[in-house]
């Protein structure tokens, strides 16, 4: 049986599903037929049991897996829920979410969760331990040094969710907590909670899960707050009424919980003063308002609620959105053939979202297009009907005489509806849209650079994105409402004060930064990875600190390779006919490598000195172990900085160290980083890099 058809939506808490009696509690009703869906129990959920678990079996059991190995983990659930759309989809048409709407919220969800699997597998060390910055060296004999070091929050993460996502507002959480290795309680919103019960239970039966690291409170569970202290956080959508008074818990206050918000915004989408009528630009902003106003109906926290256009484009602005919800938009049942936008997610936020527009009308807003009457749905073909049941309401657009009026730029009517207002000046779009007091997102739409900059640096710092629209991203842009993984979604005031997504830094926000301080040696051991003036086992050159008996480090795989294991080199002279043979052969005849008297004249040398390139690829051939081994390859360098130059005459050698050994979960190598250093034969230090190789985890190849 479907989930969404149970009586009482359950909840999943201490690894046991939960399904309180149905009496007492609220029931939910399908948003496009008025049909009960199902209850949402009223019962009180054992929340300190919830939060106990997850702090005890759910930290425990991730704290068992890497970084990497979580990230691989929420791939293949990425992969599992992948073949289960459908199921969900049909559950999706009952929140009143068109398959266009769903694939939004589900494959959007789906998306994020494979979005990060790969940039935690590519940007994030395979330990539990991440670093944070460049060593410090506190004492001058380098004895004493300090680093930052990320490690997760001790406690859970609780997410408080909103109706309009169920889906991709729980994962795009979920996701990055997990990786983290935090474990993850969700609290969906009571009108749209029995989808995401139903994910929740297929990413549970998927049996790829650690225990404890996903749990459900289906309900209204308003102590939450009372049973979290500073090991916890709270990730919160949806109004700001209810983000302040959670913010002002006292264990929130007090208490240390923390707290995260994004919360409803006033967005903005300005066109600048060359996309008038005929303009790929003007097209584009036409097109993007519509999209906002009529996906998910216009309940989106990104949607475009206020377009700010030159005065003398208002009206024209008005008509062209006006013709294309009416060429392209058919209200109805998303289920019936044809639909392209369904009903809001309740009778409620139907009732909510038409008083809005009444208030905004009241106060001096002019119905530009559209109505408050119940509209005609769609029943079949194209037949259609007064709707009766669902929570339909057809898309609305709002003029104003006075652009500053202050309910345009702080009621938010969430639903299809957007207001039209006209400026006279750059400075004054720029100050219209930062009325909205912080929002998450803005449309800068123009082909002039210079407006562009004008305005997207005028409205950055009351905005968590920009969108820069024009004829050269009509076509590829990802679109104003939707969030990327990669990039920052929140924004500052009233949109909550919060940052998601944006890749690792969502990851980071579940991890606590502290300061450690010690000798290389212990923060090596600490860390993982190799700190200068740590102890090294060397091979090699006896003269360069080589022990007897040390094996080259290219000859061993990942099973022998170990962090210090190094090769140093003997010195090796550098001549001006190699120099001059290497500006020939490459063509790099810069002064300073040919000529002797303007290179003298060039403050930073001393005379002709050595290509930078010259010494790196001299390096290579003295660290090279030549036969086949266990060295795969060689995939890039970092951080390379030339220091000392290096004229003819001179010597060079080098020290390879192993520094950081990270093996792929998903290959038969990893990938090793080993410290260069290039001293000249007065010890001075001429180069410093990591060199980046692949390893073969056993040795195969050398081993033959
Ligand atoms: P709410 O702020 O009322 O609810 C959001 C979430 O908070 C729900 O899960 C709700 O649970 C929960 N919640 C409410 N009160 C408490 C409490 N005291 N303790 C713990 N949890 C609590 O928003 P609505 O969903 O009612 O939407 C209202 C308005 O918010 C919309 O009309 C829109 O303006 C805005 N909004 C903004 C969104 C955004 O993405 N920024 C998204 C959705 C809405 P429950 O459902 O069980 O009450």
């Amino acid at each position: 049986m479907s989930t969404a058809q149970a009586t009482v939506v359950p909840s999943f808490i201490a690894g046991e599903w939960i399904s309180p009696q149905a009496e007492g509690g609220t029931q939910v009703l399908d948003a496009n037929t008025g049909q009960p869906v199902a209850t949402v129990s009223a019962r009180a959920l054992d929340v300190a049991g919830a939060l106990d678990y997850g702090r005890t079996v759910g930290q425990r059991e991730l704290s068992g897996l890497s970084l990497h190995q979580r990230a691989l983990k929420l791939k293949e659930l990425a992969l599992y829920l992948n073949e289960r759309r459908e199921e969900l989809y049909e559950i999706s048409y009952r929140t009143g979410a068109t398959k266009i709407d769903s694939m939004v919220d589900i494959d959007g969800g789906i998306g994020v969760l494979f979005t990060f699997s790969s940039k935690g597998r590519r940007e994030l060390p395979n330990s539990n331990v991440i670093l944070d910055g460049p060593t410090e060296p506190l004492s001058k004999d380098g004895s004493f040094i300090g680093t930052h070091i990320f490690t997760p929050m001790a406690g859970v993460t609780v997410q408080i969710n909103a109706f309009n996502f169920p889906v991709w507002g729980m994962l795009e959480k979920f996701a990055p907590a997990f990786i983290a290795g935090v474990p993850t309680i969700v609290k969906p919103a009571s009108p749209t909670g029995y989808l995401s019960e139903a994910v929740v239970r297929m990413m549970l039966d998927s049996g790829l899960l650690p225990d404890g690291s996903l749990q459900l409170l289906s309900g209204s569970a308003r102590d939450l707050l009372d049973h979290m202290d500073y090991r916890d956080m709270v990730a919160f959508t949806g109004s700001a009424a209810t983000a302040n008074k959670l913010k002002a818990h006292r264990n929130v206050v007090d208490g240390g919980v923390k707290f995260t918000s994004e919360t409803d915004s006033l967005n903005a989408a300005i066109l600048g003063p060359d996309a008038v009528e005929g303009t790929e630009e003007f097209n584009a902003f036409v097109k993007a308002v519509v999209s906002e106003m009529t996906s998910k109906a216009g309940q989106k926290c990104t949607a475009i609620r206020r377009s700010i256009v030159p005065e003398q484009l208002v009206d024209a602005v008005i008509k062209a959105v006006g013709e294309r919800i009416e060429a392209r938009t058919v209200i109805g049942d998303p289920r019936v053939e044809g639909v392209t936008m369904g009903a809001l997610a309740s009778l409620d936020q139907l009732r909510d979202v038409r008083q809005a527009v009444q208030d905004m009308l009241d106060a001096g807003g002019e119905l530009a297009y559209g109505s408050l009457d119940a509209p005609r749905v769609r029943t079949s073909g194209e037949r259609t009907e007064i709707a009766q049941d669902g929570a339909f309401m057809a898309p609305v657009v709002l003029r104003w005489s006075d652009p500053a009026n202050p309910i345009l730029h702080s009621r938010e009517a969430f639903g299809p509806v957007s207001s039209v207002v006209g400026y006279r000046s750059l400075d004054e779009a720029v100050e219209l849209a930062a009325q909205g007091a912080g929002s998450l997102v803005a449309t800068v739409c123009t082909n002039d650079p210079e407006a562009m900059r004008a305005l997207t640096l005028g409205i950055a710092a009351h905005h968590g994105r920009v969108h820069i629209l024009n004829r050269e991203t009509a076509r590829t842009s990802t679109g104003h409402g939707s969030p990327v993984p990669h990039l920052v979604h929140g924004g500052p005031g009233r949109a909550g004060g919060g940052e998601e997504l944006g890749g690792i830094r969502s990851v980071m926000h579940h991890m606590q930064r502290t300061a450690v301080q010690g000798s290389p040696n212990m923060l090596t051991a600490l860390t993982g990875v190799w700190h200068t003036g740590a102890d090294r086992q060397i091979a090699g050159s006896a003269k360069y600190g080589a022990q007897p008996g040390n094996v080259h480090p290219f000859r061993k795989s990942l099973a022998e390779l170990r962090i210090g294991d190094a090769l140093a080199s003997d010195l090796r002279e550098v001549t001006l006919a190699e120099i001059t043979a290497f500006a020939n052969e490459t063509g790099d005849t810069f002064y300073a490598h040919t000529n002797q008297k303007a290179a003298e004249a060039n403050p930073f040398f001393p005379g002709i000195v050595a290509h930078g390139y010259l010494l790196v690829s001299w390096a290579a051939g003295l660290f090279v172990e030549p036969a086949p081994g266990p060295v795969l390859a060689n995939y890039g360098l970092e951080n390379l900085r030339f220091i000392t130059p290096v004229g003819a005459g001179d010597s060079i050698r080098v020290t390879l160290t192993a520094k950081r050994i990270t093996p792929r979960v998903t290959d038969e190598y990893g990938e090793v980083a080993w410290d260069a250093v290039l001293h000249n034969q007065n010890d001075e230090i001429v180069a410093t890099y990591d060199v980046l190789t692949l390893v073969e985890k056993q040795n195969s190849i050398y081993a033959n």
